[in-house]
């Protein structure tokens, strides 16, 4: 990270503070740390990030655990109608939002326009939760003695904190936001810091909605403001999304106080091609599955399993699709953007070198369009049959490599499939409706996609199995992970 105490601030770059806590903004001093804002597409610096410290950060959880206090006690429907506030504000603010994430991360328009669609649903679906009085209602629980009343009841599990990543900011930061603040708990949220102005903007939303100061507060800064929130006492529970690496030191870190964890970690996924399936249909599913986002998707389904009957017709046309693909900065065509950063950059096409060097063959790749004169463009690469241990079929590649093997029967595609230690999601082609259910029942991943795009809705949960992470975000489950569940037991009056 471009981290420069002597900061330049020239033109139109900006300052994000370090923290806004309980309504107030909180600046450190030129000496301290801060780093770089870029635009992905240019590799310009657009504003500057300054870096909370670990005081800022303590002020932040006890100004969470202050407003809890009040908090956690509005009702269900109140806490409704705030976010179904922050939802309508989102989509009034669609443009300005959008651009945002087009200028930090580069993503295409269409992209870009997603994701604030993506967050406004989720506002809507926890409002709507938060508008059904059965789901918080404290429930009778049938025990065999009559005398005796047994009840349960949800309450908010408290302090939380949302650890986020920069590849789809908002989106993340709502899935985790909006269960939060409908579950009655109070929020510190930790952004990258490469991709904060996203996030920036979503915490002035909240507060125009009316969510009480103190209720979500923001510490901006890199692993560093992670590890002093994850290590703090009076958090009581850790959403973390991000790499299985940073994911195992904030499982670490939870456990001292026994924090409550949802780990939304790294993917290998397949996508499975069978012998009846529409070649057009998995070449488009092939496509964005691997190079949406720039591959830079937890659930990319870089591992593309094709039967053999129909291996040659699917290469011809894959080929022929990523070779169209339109890589470019945010414009009306663009159908892919860049990667978030140079390091991300190298660190990919270090990959890509490993994997190469490894035997890995490049079957074929896309090209940058000619806009592309800076920034962090990488094109789209497509790797054929590599070896079962190489580096680009087994590791999250996390940017445009997608690798190709062919099988023989639906035994060897689920065993290939299922033979990584990730489980997120799994996409199946097939029109052959026995064979899709026995690929549902047996895919080992978190959510299995038949013949549609990689289709997210907040009633579906999302999460992983093995190293993809812990819990689930999104749908009812992802509201009671912001909840304990307690019960209690007594004689009836
Ligand atoms: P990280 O897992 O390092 O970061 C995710 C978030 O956690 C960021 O806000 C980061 O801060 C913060 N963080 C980092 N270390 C800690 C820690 N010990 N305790 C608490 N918080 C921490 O991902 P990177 O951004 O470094 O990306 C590296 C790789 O991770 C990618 O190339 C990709 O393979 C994978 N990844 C996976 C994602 C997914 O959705 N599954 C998302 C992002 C990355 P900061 O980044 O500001 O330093």
């Amino acid at each position: 990270m471009a981290t420069n105490p002597e900061r330049q601030i020239d033109g139109d770059a900006f300052v994000l503070p370090a923290a806004t806590i309980a309504g107030a903004t909180f600046s450190v001093a030129d000496s301290e740390v801060c780093s770089r804002i870029c635009n992905a597409s240019t590799g310009d610096t657009i504003g500057w990030q300054e870096h909370a410290n670990a005081e800022l950060v303590d002020r932040a959880v006890h100004a969470a655990h202050d407003a809890l206090i009040t908090w956690r006690h509005t009702t269900p429907a109140a806490r409704g109608r705030l976010l179904r506030k922050i939802a309508e504000l989102l989509e009034a603010d669609r443009a300005r939002l959008a651009a945002m994430q087009m200028q930090v991360s580069g993503k295409p328009p269409f992209e870009a326009d997603l994701d604030v669609s993506d967050a406004a649903a989720t506002f809507n679906y926890y409002a709507s939760l938060c508008e059904d009085a059965a789901v918080f209602a404290t429930e009778p629980v049938a025990v065999p003695d009559d005398t005796l009343l047994a009840e349960r009841v949800h309450e908010p599990v408290g302090v939380a904190a949302l650890i986020v990543p920069w590849n789809f900011p908002m989106v993340t930061t709502a899935w985790k936001l909006a269960p939060a603040l409908a579950a009655g708990c109070a929020v510190v949220i930790k952004p990258s810091e490469l991709t904060s102005p996203v996030e920036h903007m979503l915490a002035e939303i909240v507060s125009e909605a009316g969510v009480p100061d103190g209720v979500v507060n923001v510490v901006n800064g890199g692993g560093e403001v992670g590890t002093w929130l994850t290590a703090h006492p009076l958090v009581d529970k850790i959403s973390f999304t991000g790499s299985t690496a940073s994911g195992r030191k904030v499982m670490q870190a939870a456990a001292q106080d026994m924090k409550r964890i949802t780990l939304e970690l790294g993917g290998k996924s397949a996508l499975i091609v069978r012998e009846d399936a529409d070649v057009a249909q998995a070449v488009s599913l092939a496509v964005s599955g691997a190079f949406a986002n720039a591959g830079q998707m937890c659930s990319a389904t870089a591992r593309i399993l094709v039967h053999d009957d129909v291996y040659r017709r699917f290469m011809a046309a894959f080929e022929t699709a990523v070779r169209a693909l339109v890589v470019a900065p945010p414009a009306d065509q663009a159908a892919m953007g860049p990667l978030i950063s140079a390091a991300q950059h190298a660190r990919v096409a270090a990959l890509v070198g490993q994997g190469v060097e490894a035997g890995a063959q490049i079957a074929f790749a896309g090209k940058l369009d000619a806009a592309c004169h800076a920034g962090y463009f990488m094109a789209p690469v497509v790797i054929a049959e590599p070896a079962a241990d190489n580096v680009l079929w087994t590791d999250e590649i996390f940017g445009p490599v997608a690798c190709v093997k062919s099988f023989r029967s639906d035994d060897e595609a689920i065993a290939l499939a299922n033979d990584t230690r990730y489980g997120l999601v799994a996409t199946v082609v097939t029109n052959d409706a026995k064979a899709a259910r026995r690929y549902k029942a047996q895919l080992r991943a978190g959510l299995v996609w038949v013949n549609t795009p990689q289709l997210i809705f907040p009633q579906v949960c999302w999460g992983g199995f093995g190293l993809s992470g812990i819990g689930r975000e999104l749908g009812v489950a992802g509201l009671r992970s912001y909840q304990e569940l307690r019960h209690t037991v007594g004689l009836r009056a």
